[in-house]
């Protein structure tokens, strides 16, 4: 605080310093300039796809964050990379030579944007060269694998954060702020809808080896995921429900539709639903005794909408992965504590209900969750 005081000082005796120039002469961003002062944290990203190219796009209006490197399998990608993002050659690896990221001490953290079912071998990498990991969700593809993920992290002594951007949007942080607040009372209902049809039957999301499962995987996990945070408490038991009407495009271990419902310790209940074969499903309905909250849509790049009984959401539209990458770097250098945490153990959480849906599908039966 004492140094944010001396550091405006210092800029306001200069500011006043400066001639009086009507129309020319714009005052200092204050606020912009003290956040600044802050360590700039440095990222690689692995993985040149359509969202690692999203979040270097979002990355150059980043105030805390920086792109600085690029690991990727084909050396075309990486040549692009170097001119449109201005990154140095001394930063760019391929999959074989990555661990030498150890030796780099340009970067502070990678940010792993690859297909589900390489991120546990790629975040173990990148912790053993002694860098912060960011990594897409789902964190692994099953929470075995998330563990091992998080314990060489620790032992590592980097962290681990996933990449969960709807912690940090505005009217999903209204809506637990109400929640919080007890403006919806007792909490006693929250729907999911998240689906898409998905195209290409040859694609790596339609592969179990690479995704480790289908549409749950992929995007029936913001359900999940939002089904906590709004809710606000870890769910007990699951039961689900899973059905099929193409088995050729939806193989063995890819799932195409799962019904599944979650029980909170406090009574309320989830019901969700998860799909690669219908659209317009991305929807989050909260209902409490007192009021309701609903966003629509809820996890898309936004501008994400909604209302609750008392009106309209009006918070401001984000780009949803600039915030994240600088509230990232706080998290990572400031030790910010964020609303709705996006550690390894919060990835973890989302796996271990994914592995007993799986299991409640298979089996007809409810799951019980333990801690
Ligand atoms: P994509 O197919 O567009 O990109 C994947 C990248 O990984 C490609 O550049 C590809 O060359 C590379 N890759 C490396 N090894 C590969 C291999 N063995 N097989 C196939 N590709 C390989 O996929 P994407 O949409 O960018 O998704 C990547 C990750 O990001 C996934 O985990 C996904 O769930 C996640 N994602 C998150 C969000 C979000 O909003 N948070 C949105 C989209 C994707």
């Amino acid at each position: 605080m004492t140094s944010r005081r001396n550091f405006l000082q210092k800029l306001s005796a200069s500011a006043m310093a400066l001639p009086f120039l009507p129309g020319s002469v714009s005052l200092p961003d204050f606020e912009n300039l003290a956040y600044q002062q802050g360590k700039v944290l440095r990222v690689a990203i692995m993985g040149l796809g359509s969202y690692g190219t999203r979040v270097a796009d979002a990355m150059q209006a980043c105030k805390r964050a920086k792109l600085v490197g690029a690991i990727s399998g084909t050396p075309a990608k990486l040549k692009d990379w170097q001119s449109k993002y201005n990154i140095p050659a001394k930063n760019c690896y391929n999959y074989e030579n990555f661990d030498q990221i150890k030796n780099n001490r340009d970067i502070d953290a990678v940010y792993v944007i690859t297909p589900n079912a390489l991120h546990r071998d790629q975040v173990i990498r990148v912790a053993k060269a002694g860098k912060h990991a960011i990594c897409e969700k789902p964190m692994a593809i099953n929470a075995k694998e998330g563990q091992e993920m998080v314990d060489a992290c620790r032992q590592a002594n980097v962290k681990l954060l996933v990449g969960y951007r709807l912690h940090f949007e505005p009217n999903t942080l209204e809506i637990i702020r109400m929640r919080k607040a007890g403006e919806l009372g007792k909490v006693m209902f929250f729907q999911g809808l998240s689906g898409f049809k998905i195209g290409d039957p040859k694609q790596w999301r339609l592969n179990k080896e690479l995704a480790g499962g289908g549409a749950m995987m992929d995007i029936g996990i913001y359900s999940i995921n939002g089904a906590r945070y709004m809710v606000g408490e870890e769910p007990v038991w699951v039961t689900a429900q899973e059905t099929k009407t193409d088995p050729v495009k939806f193989k063995e271990g890819v799932d195409e539709t799962i019904q599944f419902q979650l029980g909170f310790p406090g009574g309320a209940v989830a019901s969700c639903l998860s799909t690669y074969t219908m659209n317009n499903l991305d929807r989050f309905f909260l209902n409490g005794e007192k009021g309701f909250a609903e966003l629509f849509p809820a996890t898309g790049y936004g501008p994400i909408k909604g209302r609750t009984h008392k009106g309209e959401l009006t918070g401001p539209h984000t780009t949803h992965q600039t915030v994240q990458m600088d509230e990232m770097a706080a998290i990572i250098f400031d030790n910010k504590q964020p609303v709705v945490p996006v550690d390894g153990a919060e990835g973890l959480k989302d796996l271990k209900i994914i592995d007993a849906i799986f299991q409640a599908v298979k089996t007809g039966r409810k799951v019980e969750l333990k801690g």
